[in-house]
């Protein structure tokens, strides 16, 4: 990789919409581009973030949900971020959820969007390792969130229409507004 500074790609941005390519083989630099994105994260305050959303259409995202919880509670470490490399659902629960939702590529967006419950999923590790887990609740939803973004879909698409129709002034906002740096 080279030394250009990764960002937070907004709404206007092609990039969001493309479909990322799975990672044949973990190199130190997925590693390198893992630990960014986890920066980036936390620096924005996020629960989530996937690769596009940072210029990069390769499948890998990162994950935690209960940060702020942890720093809250002064439990450490605070930070505890879960790399996922090609991550998929394998199995969703019959059972909606319906939550507000918000994106880092969206800033000022939200709204409610229903998904599968529970999940099970599986992913490589950073070591290369194979993963399979289970998850609910909003670590369900962001993963499920992240993933879309790698094929290029977001929260806003799985919105009910009339529920989107009520963004349409802000969104307009967003794709005249450029790059926004992070
Ligand atoms: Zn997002």
């Amino acid at each position: 990789m080279n030394n250009d500074k990764l960002e937070i790609r907004i709404y206007n941005d092609p990039v969001l919409r493309e479909k990322a390519r799975p990672v044949a083989v973990v190199t130190p630099r997925h590693v390198e581009i893992a630990r960014q994105m986890a920066e980036m994260m936390y620096g924005s305050r996020g629960v989530g973030l996937a690769a596009n959303q940072v210029g990069l259409t390769e499948r890998i995202i990162v994950v935690d949900v209960e940060w702020h919880k942890r720093e809250e509670d002064n439990t450490n470490p605070g930070r505890q971020p879960i790399f996922m490399v090609n991550p998929e659902v394998t199995e969703e629960s019959d059972t909606d959820d319906v939550a507000s939702e918000g994106c880092l590529s969206l800033p000022g967006i939200e709204g409610d969007v229903w998904r599968p419950a529970s999940i099970r999923y599986r992913y490589t590790d950073l070591e290369g390792r194979p993963v399979e887990a289970a998850a609910e609740g909003l670590k369900a939803r962001c993963i499920q969130h992240e993933i879309d973004h790698l094929n290029g879909v977001l929260f806003i698409d799985r919105m009910e229409p009339a529920e989107r129709k009520k963004l349409a002034g802000q969104l307009a906002k967003l794709r005249q507004s450029g790059p926004v740096r992070v």
